[in-house]
């Protein structure tokens, strides 16, 4: 470990004249920042947009580039912090201790699309926008959409992102064949390969997925793909309950109907979107609301689907089912679906919390979610991935007026009652350093302890985006 306290900032060396010179030689002038451009690699999408400027940005073009800059920040016991697109929600990408923004954007090749093996293989600054686009050109599916299209692919694995289509496919790890990472100490390493079974010792692939820049920079991906779905049909589902919208979601799934994605929404957000996008939802005025995405062979298949679930989700006390005539109407919803973040954003929110519980005790959850706002006097707003059990609650207040100990207060406290219901803290965005303080509360302290040992085997000098998931101490 860097020598005096761990976790702060005076451990670690700094980013001299001569470390610039050597970064410089390493991927050229051009690639690396020490001016104001640094302003745009503070921080990441996470509530509250806390910036903190590192003293230097480098953008890579090649893996060689990539370990040689972690042999240079490991000599120098330099603060290292890997940035995809800078859309995460749990501050990973910010780099609060300073030191080296390793920016993957300059890797955004495309490799391979592999049709015979139905494997992409992409550098891990490809955003998820052109891998989607690359995919589709080539007549296969990358079905995982979670929720920003500007995210690099290396982010998504990094945070193991899922979004809304989790239900069917699962999350980016259930896509992740293989990687190729860089270690701290410069080796470059390949795991997994274009084959879905593997017995062959540790599954490093697994290990890496999800660890928030801690361990390792990804440098290039292998995706499964799939054959794309040959129609898609939505429906929009309004009732005069959160219960009765949630409870529809176990009767569906017990039907053997397999929806892409059940997401959840309550009022109080369907009127934010409208106000955000200046555009009418349609029977706007209920209680809550469930927005179910199908996928199905041909036209009779899916309004089979489509038929009973609506006599499934009616039999619950829907209001009615609405099915969107058209694809622009469907795209409609879907884009105000999408904009919900930035709605929030917009009209108050001061945190959030991403909390996944069994979805059976959706209900049970929010509705506790929402008595806790009452008594800390805290309006939350719900939303999310009924399907999934992934629920998105968010704190209003009046901008800079909210009293910031009482808001983590009540998200610990949430936190509390997701796990007790089987649930834990994060179900897609990470811990990054927003949320790494409840951790405790979702793991025991061996399992936390077991984390930090990892954490070491990979990386003895603690320079990996320090700060986040945990501090080592
Ligand atoms: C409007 C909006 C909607 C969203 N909806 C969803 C959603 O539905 N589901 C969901 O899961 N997420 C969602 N997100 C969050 C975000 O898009 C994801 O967390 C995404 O996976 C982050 O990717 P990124 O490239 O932007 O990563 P960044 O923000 O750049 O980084 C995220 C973390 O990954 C690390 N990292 C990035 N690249 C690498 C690399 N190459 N090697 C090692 N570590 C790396 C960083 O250090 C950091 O810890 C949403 C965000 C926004 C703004």
């Amino acid at each position: 470990m860097p020598k005096g306290q761990p976790g702060t900032r005076s451990n670690y060396g700094r980013v001299t004249d001569e470390v610039v010179a050597r970064l410089a030689a390493i991927v050229g002038n051009k690639n690396v920042l020490t001016g104001e451009e640094r302003e745009n690699y503070t921080r990441d999408e996470m509530p509250g947009k806390r910036s903190f400027l590192p003293e230097v940005v480098v953008k890579p073009e090649n893996s060689r580039s990539v370990a040689e800059i972690l042999k240079l920040a490991n000599e120098k016991v330099i603060p290292v912090t890997p940035r995809g697109g800078g859309t995460g929600l749990s501050g990973g990408a910010a780099p609060i201790y300073g030191g080296i923004v390793l920016s993957l954007e300059k890797m955004n090749r495309i490799l391979e699309i592999d049709k015979v093996n139905f494997v992409a293989t992409v550098e891990a600054g490809v955003l998820l926008s052109d891998l989607l686009e690359a995919v589709n050109e080539q007549g296969l599916y990358y079905p995982l959409y979670p929720g920003e299209a500007s995210a690099a692919i290396g982010g998504n694995v990094a945070t193991n992102a899922g979004g809304m289509n989790a239900v069917k496919y699962g999350v980016t790890r259930h896509f992740v064949l293989g990687l190729e990472i860089v270690l701290p100490t410069g080796e470059i390493i390949q795991t997994g390969g274009k084959f879905v079974k593997c017995s062959t010792a540790y599954d490093l692939t697994q290990l890496i997925v999800g660890s928030e820049g801690t361990l390792a920079v990804i440098t290039k991906v292998l995706l499964r793909l799939v054959t794309p779905p040959r129609k898609t049909e939505m429906l929009f589902v309004p009732f005069h309950s959160l219960r009765a919208a949630i409870g529809s979601v176990p009767d569906i799934l017990q039907r053997g109907i397999l929806p892409v994605g059940i997401e959840f929404m309550e009022r109080d957000m369907i009127n934010l979107a409208e106000q955000y996008t200046g555009k009418e939802i349609p029977l706007h005025d209920h209680e809550a609301f469930l927005m179910i995405l199908l996928e199905g062979e041909n036209d009779k298949e899916i309004h089979r689907q489509a038929n009973e679930i609506a006599s499934i989700c009616l039999n619950n006390g829907a209001v009615d089912v609405f099915m969107p005539a058209g694809s622009r109407a469907k795209r409609d919803l879907l884009e105000a679906r999408e904009k919900f973040y930035y709605a929030l954003q917009r009209f108050g929110m001061v945190d959030f919390a991403d909390v996944v519980v069994p979805r059976s005790n959706i209900a049970e959850f929010v509705e506790t979610a929402h008595r806790m706002g009452e008594e800390h006097q805290i309006p939350i707003i719900a939303l999310g991935h009924a399907g999934d059990g992934n629920v998105h609650l968010t704190l209003m207040g009046q901008a800079g007026g909210e009293d910031e100990a009482g808001v983590k207060k009540l998200l610990s406290k949430l936190c509390q009652v997701g796990v007790s219901l089987g649930g834990t803290i994060s179900g897609e965005h990470g811990l990054g350093f927003a949320k790494k303080d409840y951790l405790p509360i979702a793991d025991s302290a061996s399992k936390i302890e077991l984390m930090k040992r990892i954490k070491r085997a990979f990386d003895p000098k603690g320079i990996m985006n320090p700060g986040k998931i945990f501090s080592l101490e």
